[in-house]
């Protein structure tokens, strides 16, 4: 698998989303998904139009904006997809219960390692391959993102159809086709999570600035 990941990325790596997508498709049939965080529905609808019923996973957190929630419902009534809620072990109350509330405030690393990357990993055991919204202009540390990489972590084939895409290739895919986005990219969210660790970004400033701001923290660990 790690092989077919490494040849895939170098043979896609100037090919369209649609392409990559194709491959994935044709290559491992119904054990691959999509993760989305349902800031907009771009990756989900390009795969819904090569795969209709694909399984679009979502992780609820138990701390998403309302817009958010909004979002996954409105993808799931109106593309031909499969979406799949996911949720932590524990809910937010008994998380409190037991590591004291506000764990984000005090230890974010161990707050995304319970609500996100077990709930993800546990459910990416059924998947070989998994797509993404990543971009390498998402930040610095997303600069290498390939668009067909081998996740070592998960030994999963992880698929970024849009990773060499821009901005503006995003926003004319969503003028276009009408995609469906989370409502707080209109109110000056340019990155959106959970809403603990997440803030509107001023003008000139990255995308992912407003996410865990005033911390070294840039990722939730399932990158
Ligand atoms: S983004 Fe914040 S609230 Fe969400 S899981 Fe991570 S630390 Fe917890």
């Amino acid at each position: 698998m790690e092989q077919l990941a490494l040849t895939a990325g170098r043979e896609l790596e100037h090919a369209t989303a649609e392409e990559i997508l194709t491959w994935a498709s044709e290559t491992f049939g119904a054990r691959w998904c999509v993760t989305s965080s349902m800031e907009d529905a771009v990756v989900a609808h390009l795969a819904s139009r090569v795969q209709p019923g694909i399984d679009v996973v979502f992780l609820d957190t138990g701390y998403h904006f309302a817009e958010t929630i909004g979002t996954r419902d409105a993808v799931a009534a109106v593309y031909p997809v499969n979406v799949i809620t996911l949720t932590p072990r524990q809910t937010v109350a008994e998380q409190d219960a037991e590591y004291g509330p506000r764990l984000h405030d005090r230890d974010p690393d161990l707050c995304c390692a319970l609500r996100k990357v077990a709930p993800l990993a546990t459910s990416l055991e059924g998947y070989d391959a998994w797509a993404t919204g990543l971009r390498r202009d998402d930040s610095p540390e997303r600069a290498d993102t390939p668009v067909v990489g081998w996740d070592a972590k998960k030994r999963k084939i992880k698929i970024s159809p849009i990773a060499r895409w821009d901005q503006d290739q995003v926003d004319a895919y969503i003028l276009e086709h009408g995609v469906l986005t989370n409502p707080l990219l209109m109110d000056g969210y340019a990155s959106i999570g959970c809403e603990p660790c997440t803030r509107r970004v001023a003008p000139g400033e990255d995308a992912r600035a407003g996410r865990w701001a005033g911390r070294a923290k840039t990722e939730c660990g399932i990158h």
